[in-house]
């Protein structure tokens, strides 16, 4: 046991300071992970409910470590916030995404979105706009094609300037979503002000199809309510076909989830879902 500031007795286990360590370790390599190209980008399809074409992808950061192995972007996604790094991390996701989707375009394959995920730190660094910006420009694809993913809990911010951030990327011609819809405490009505085109039920109300049937009335509602404000609506997560049975009846627009398909590799994009039809 040592003392705090306060004078205080506070205690620091074996597992705190071992935790504390692994995370300066990975803090410090995650500095240089850009550079030694250890972050690659995953793309997970998603998949129209009615036709079961794939409408769009959602970029994923993957961390590949040179000593420890992958690392859940749950895990690094944080430090990248609390250093800052996340700038420069989402720059290069925002370019990298962009270049892959029109890339695909430009092999021939039929257009679709491409989901970016955004952190708060992003809308504070008062350069996001130019950075989406360039990163159209850059890869020659088109806005339409480029979807900005921002959880509800940055879409209902009151400080900050996300709003009028908002409306500058929106004139961009990007669409934006808000991301884990439902697990924030939001006012409804502030929905109706925020220039969104889509909402994403997050995972935790698809995991209760089928056990709980609060869940069920409450993506119900959801969807019902993104239809009544003109928004579509995708539903992550989903895993089984009980569950896509009960979104389709629903009339949810867009499945993302195991069931279809897993976050995959460029390649694995490549052989596994393009080159069926070539020799
Ligand atoms: P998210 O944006 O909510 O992404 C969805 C997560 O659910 C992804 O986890 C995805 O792999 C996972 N997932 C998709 N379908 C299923 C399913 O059917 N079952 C289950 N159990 N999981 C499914 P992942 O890739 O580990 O990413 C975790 C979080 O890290 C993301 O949550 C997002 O908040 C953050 N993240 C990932 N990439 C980026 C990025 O480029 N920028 C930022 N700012 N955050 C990112
Ligand atoms: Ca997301
Ligand atoms: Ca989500
Ligand atoms: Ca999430």
């Amino acid at each position: 046991a040592k003392k705090n500031g306060k004078g205080q007795v506070v205690f620091c286990s074996g597992k705190m300071k071992k935790d504390v360590q692994e995370k300066m370790m990975l803090t410090s390599s995650l500095y240089r992970a850009l550079e030694k190209h250890e972050l690659t980008l995953h793309y997970q399809p998603q998949v129209s409910a009615e036709s079961q074409a794939i409408v769009g992808f959602e970029a994923l950061l993957r961390w590949n470590h040179g000593e420890l192995g992958p690392i859940s972007p749950a895990v690094f996604i944080p430090i990248a916030e609390e250093t800052g790094l996340i700038n420069s991390i989402g720059e290069w996701v925002l370019l990298t995404a962009c270049v892959q989707n029109k890339a695909w375009q430009d092999k021939g394959f039929t257009p679709v979105k491409m989901a970016v995920n955004l952190s708060l730190e992003q809308f504070r660094s008062n350069n996001l706009e130019a950075i989406v910006r360039a990163s159209l420009k850059q890869s020659g694809l088109e806005p339409r094609y480029l979807e900005l993913e921002i959880t509800e809990n940055i879409a209902m911010r009151e400080s900050d300037d996300v709003i009028p951030c908002l409306h500058r990327l929106k004139s961009l011609g990007v669409e934006i979503s808000i991301d884990d819809f439902g697990t924030e405490f939001s006012s409804l009505g502030r929905l109706k002000d925020l220039p969104v085109d889509r909402l994403k039920i997050d995972m935790a109300f698809i995991q209760g199809i089928s056990q709980n049937s609060k869940d069920e009335s409450i993506i119900a509602v959801m969807i019902h309510l993104a239809k009544k404000l003109g928004l579509k609506v995708i539903a992550e997560g989903v895993e089984t076909e009980v569950q896509l049975v009960f979104l389709r009846d629903e009339a949810c627009d867009e499945i993302q989830g195991y069931y279809y398909y897993r976050p995959l590799s460029k390649d694995q994009i490549e052989c596994d879902i393009y080159n069926i039809s070539t020799p």
